[in-house]
C-alpha cells in the first residue's frame, strides 16, 4: 500500500487493528444466535453492551447483529462488514471500498452505540441518501425497538424536532448545520429544533470531513449587500490581462496594476479609486475587485452555471451543482451583475459554522469511505481520529492501466476520443470523469460527432443523479461524469437485468476513463474504485496532458524533457514520475491551506462555544432578570407589581439574548474584514494568523461587556407589560425574515480559488 510508509513512520499501521477485529468476527459466528427467538436475540444484544468494565462484549454483539440483520434485512453480512463494524464500535474511519456495502457496516455500527443509550446521527453526503438509507436499514432499527428518521428540507419545525428525539437519526451535513444555526435564535428552549447526539458515524467521510470541511454554513437575515455598480461591471470586460490586472499564477487571486487603476479612476470618472466617496465610496477599490474577479476568475459552466435566471454554484471537490450554495456576498453580486441577472439579497450573517466545527461538536464520531487511507494525515491532524483499512469480501480484480500522457490538451482530448470509441465496440460500460461541467460537456458533444450518445451527470438533482448512476452499468452505456457526482449509490453491472450482467462481465466490467488527474491521488482513487466492485472485473486509465491544471499548479519548480512517440504518447517513466511529484505538490497545497484556514476557523469556532453556553445559561436560567433587575431595581419593583414573574424573566432574557445575538454577528463581521485585510501580511511574510488572534481576542473581549451594557440600557427605557417587552418600539426587531446558505469560499475545492485572498489582495 502507497502509505504504508507513512505509518510506519508513525509507528502504527491501518491494518494493526486488522488481526484484532478479526479475532473478534471469528468468535461472533453467525451460528451462536441461529435458534434463539426474536426476544432473546434481543436481550443477548442488550446484556453485549451492559457489561461492568465498559467495553461491550463484541463478539455477541456482532453476532447478534449479524442474526438480526440476517431475520430484517434477508442478507447475511460479510464478515469484512463485520469487521467494520467493530472498528467503527471503535470510533475509527474505516475504509472500505466502493460496493463493499457501507450502508449496512454503518447502521450495525449505529445499533451496537444505540443499545448503549447513545443517539446517533448518521451524517450522508445529501438528503436523498438520508432518505434512502434510513428506509433501506429501518428493519434492523425496528427489531432493536430503536425509533429513527431522516431530516431533510421539507420538514417543519415541529416535524424535525419530533425526529430529532428518536434514537437514530439520518441527515446530510448542511441539514443538521442549518438546525444549529437555526437554535442558536431561539428565545424559549421549547423552541429548540435540535436534540444533541452522543455518535456521529459519517459516510463518506472524506467527502464530508475533508473536501467540504472548510465550508461554513450560514445563517443570514434580510439586509442589502453592495454590488458592482452596472458601469464596473461593463468597466472590467473591458480590461485586458497584464496591462490592467494581473493574475497569480495559481489562479487565485486578480489585482489590478497602477495602469489599471488610472484606468478606471478615467473610467468611472473619480479623481482617485482610494477613498472616493462615489460609487459607495471607501467600498469603491473592493467593487472593482469582485467584478473582476467575477469577470475573469469565474468562468461560467466550470465554476458556476446560470440555470433559471440564477447563479449556480459548481462544487469544486464533486463536479456538481451545490445547492443552497453561495460566494462571500459581494461576489455573488458580482457574478450575478456578470450574467445580468437580478441581485440577490445576502443578508447580514446572523450566524455561521464551518462543518469541521460541525462535526466537532459530536463528542463521538467514526466514519466510513472508500478513500480514507489517503486522507489519514487530515483525519488524524484535523479530527485525532484513526484509520482502519478493511480488506474487500473478494479480491478486487479490477486492473488499473498505467496512465497515458500527452504534451497538449488537444492531444489528450483527441486520444480519449479514440479511445471510448474503441471501448465502446467491446461493449463494455464506460464511466468517464472529468474536471469541470464545461469539461464534461464539451466531451459529450465531441462524442455526439462520433456517434457515440452519452449520459451527463454534472448539474441533476440526487435523485436524478442515482437513477443515472445506476444505470451506468448497462451495455456500452458511456457516462460522462464530473468528478465524485453520485457518491453513495452504486454502478451494477448490467443494471438490475441478470442476463446484461453477463454480457458485461464476459465484455471486462465497467471501465473508468479518467480525464486528467485530480489534486489528490484520493480522489483518483474514488473515481477508479467505481469499476470492479465486490470482486467484478473492471478497469481504469487516466489520460493525461502536460497542459492539466494539476500539472500547472504542481509542476512550476520543475523542468521536464521528453519526446513523444509516434502517437503523441509521452511513454518515458520520467514522464509519470513528474506527474506524481506534481500530484504530491498539490497534496501538499492542500493539506498547508487546510491547516492555515483551519487555524482562523477554529478560533471562531471556540468563541462561538462561548457564545453558546452563554446563550445556554440564559435560556435556562433566570441570570438576565437577576441581572437587570439588580441594575435597575426601581424599574424591577414597579414591573414587579404590576406583571408576573415569569413573564419579567423572559422579557429580561430577550433583551439579553437580543443584545447578544446582534453583538455576536457585528463580531462575525468584524472577523470577516479583518480576516481579508489581514492577508495582505501573509504576502510580506508577517504572520497573519497570530495577527488575527490578537484582534479577534481583543474585540471579542468587549463584546460581552458591550452587549451587557446595552441589554442594561434596553431595559431601562423598554415598555413592559402582560405581554412582554415590546423591543419592536425601540427598533430592536430579529430580521423578518432569516434564511441559510453554505458559502462556496472552500480554498480546497479543485480549482483552487480563494475568494477571500484575493479580494483582500488589492489593498497591497
Ligand atoms: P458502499 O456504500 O460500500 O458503496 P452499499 O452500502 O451502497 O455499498 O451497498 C452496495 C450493495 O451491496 C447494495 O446493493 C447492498 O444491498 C449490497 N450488499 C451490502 N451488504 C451485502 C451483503 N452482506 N450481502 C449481499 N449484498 C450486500
Ligand atoms: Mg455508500
Amino acid at each position: 500500500m502507497a502509505m504504508d510508509w507513512f505509518w510506519k513512520a508513525m509507528g502504527t499501521s491501518p491494518k494493526k487493528n486488522q488481526k484484532k477485529s478479526r479475532a473478534v468476527v471469528a468468535q461472533a459466528s453467525a451460528e451462536r444466535f441461529a435458534g434463539v427467538d426474536d426476544d432473546a436475540l434481543r436481550a443477548a444484544a442488550r446484556e453485549a453492551v451492559r457489561t461492568s468494565n465498559g467495553q461491550p462484549d463484541y463478539p455477541a454483539l456482532l453476532a447478534a447483529l449479524r442474526e438480526a440483520v440476517n431475520r430484517t434485512l434477508d442478507v447475511q453480512p460479510f464478515d469484512v462488514q463485520m469487521e467494520g463494524t467493530h472498528r467503527l464500535l471503535h470510533g475509527d474511519i474505516v475504509e472500505m471500498a466502493t460496493g463493499e456495502g457501507k450502508t449496512l457496516t454503518g447502521a450495525m455500527a449505529t445499533v451496537g452505540y444505540a443499545l448503549r443509550g447513545q443517539r446517533v446521527h448518521v451524517i450522508t453526503v445529501n438528503s436523498y441518501l438520508a432518505g434512502r438509507d434510513d428506509a433501506w436499514m429501518g428493519p434492523l432499527f425496528d427489531f432493536f425497538g430503536l425509533s429513527h428518521g431522516a431530516i431533510h428540507e421539507d420538514l417543519d419545525a415541529d416535524q424535525r424536532r419530533d425526529i430529532y428525539r428518536r434514537d437514530v437519526i439520518f441527515g446530510a451535513i448542511n441539514e443538521i448545520g442549518f438546525d444549529v444555526l437555526r437554535d442558536q435564535l431561539i428565545t424559549r428552549r421549547e423552541d429548540q429544533v435540535r436534540t444533541p447526539a452522543d455518535v456521529a458515524v459519517i459516510d463518506e467521510a472524506d467527502s464530508v470531513m475533508v473536501d467540504e470541511a472548510l465550508v461554513p454554513l450560514v445563517l443570514a437575515g434580510s439586509e442589502p449587500s453592495p454590488a458592482p455598480t452596472s458601469e464596473i461591471t461593463r468597466m472590467v470586460k473591458t480590461m485586458e490581462e497584464d496591462e490592467h490586472f494581473q493574475i497569480s499564477a495559481d489562479h487565485r487571486n486578480i489585482y489590478l496594476t497602477d495602469t489599471g487603476a488610472s484606468y478606471a479612476e478615467k473610467y468611472l470618472g473619480v479623481e482617485s479609486l482610494y477613498g472616493s466617496e462615489e460609487h459607495g465610496g471607501g467600498d469603491l477599490l473592493v467593487q472593482i475587485n469582485v467584478a473582476l474577479h467575477a469577470e475573469h476568475l469565474l468562468a461560467r459552466d466550470v465554476h458556476y452555471i446560470v440555470r433559471d435566471g440564477k447563479v449556480a454554484l459548481i462544487d469544486g471537490s464533486r463536479g456538481r451543482v451545490a445547492e443552497l450554495q453561495r460566494w462571500p456576498d459581494g461576489l455573488q453580486a458580482a457574478v450575478e451583475a456578470k450574467e445580468g441577472l437580478d441581485v440577490t439579497d445576502g443578508g447580514r450573517i446572523l450566524d455561521q459554522i464551518t462543518i469541521q466545527a460541525l462535526v466537532g461538536m459530536y463528542p463521538h464520531k467514526c466514519g466510513m469511505t472508500g478513500t480514507a487511507i489517503a486522507a489519514s494525515d487530515q483525519f488524524r491532524q484535523f479530527y485525532d481520529l484513526k484509520v482502519s483499512a478493511i480488506d474487500p469480501n473478494v479480491p478486487t480484480q479490477r486492473f488499473d492501466e498505467a496512465d497515458r500522457i500527452y504534451a497538449t490538451l488537444e492531444e489528450r482530448d483527441q486520444a480519449v476520443i479514440r479511445h471510448i470509441i474503441e471501448v465502446q465496440k467491446t461493449g463494455q460500460p464506460q464511466l468517464i470523469g472529468t474536471q469541470d461541467v464545461a469539461e464534461s460537456e464539451r466531451l459529450a458533444d465531441a462524442l455526439v460527432l462520433e456517434g457515440v450518445e452519452s449520459n451527463v451527470l454534472n448539474a441533476k438533482n440526487h435523485e436524478a443523479e442515482a437513477a443515472i448512476i445506476a444505470e451506468a452499468g448497462r451495455p456500452g452505456r458511456v457516462t460522462v461524469s464530473t468528478q465524485m457526482a453520485g457518491r453513495g449509490t452504486d454502478i451494477k453491472l448490467g443494471g438490475m437485468n441478470e442476463e446484461e450482467r453477463s454480457v458485461v462481465v464476459d465484455a471486462g466490467g465497467l471501465h473508468v476513463v479518467g480525464v486528467g488527474r485530480f489534486r489528490s491521488t484520493r480522489l483518483d482513487n474514488q473515481l477508479r474504485g467505481r469499476a470492479g466492485r465486490q470482486g467484478d472485473p473492471g478497469s481504469s486509465v487516466f489520460f493525461l496532458s502536460l497542459e492539466d491544471d494539476m500539472i500547472a499548479a504542481g509542476g512550476s519548480d520543475q523542468e521536464l524533457h521528453a519526446t513523444p512517440d509516434e502517437d503523441g504518447l509521452l511513454a518515458q517513466k520520467r514522464v509519470l514520475q513528474f506527474v506524481d511529484h506534481c500530484q504530491r505538490v498539490t497534496e501538499g497545497q492542500l493539506l498547508d491551506i487546510h491547516a492555515t484556514t483551519w487555524k482562523y476557523n477554529k478560533l471562531i469556532k471556540d468563541q462561538r462555544d462561548i457564545i453558546a453556553a452563554r446563550r445556554d445559561d440564559l435560556l435556562d436560567t433566570d441570570a438576565a432578570w437577576k441581572h437587570l433587575s439588580r441594575v435597575h431595581g426601581n424599574k424591577a419593583d414597579e414591573l414587579a407589581e404590576r406583571v408576573d414573574q415569569e413573564v419579567l424573566e423572559q422579557a429580561a432574557r430577550e433583551i439579553m439574548l437580543y443584545h447578544l445575538d446582534f453583538e455576536w454577528s457585528e463580531h462575525l463581521a468584524y472577523l470577516d474584514d479583518i480576516r481579508e485585510s489581514i492577508h495582505l501580511r501573509a504576502i510580506a511574510r508577517e504572520s497573519p494568523i497570530d495577527e488575527f488572534h490578537r484582534m479577534s481576542i481583543a474585540a471579542f473581549a468587549d463584546l460581552a461587556e458591550r452587549a451587557v451594557a446595552r441589554a442594561e440600557e434596553t431595559f431601562a427605557e423598554v415598555h413592559i407589560d402582560a405581554d412582554g417587552a415590546h423591543l419592536e418600539n425601540l427598533g430592536l426587531q430579529k430580521p423578518s425574515a432569516t434564511w441559510t446558505y453554505m458559502v462556496n469560499d472552500n480554498p480546497l475545492s479543485a480549482d483552487g480559488r480563494s475568494v477571500r485572498n484575493s479580494i483582500a489582495r488589492m489593498f497591497k
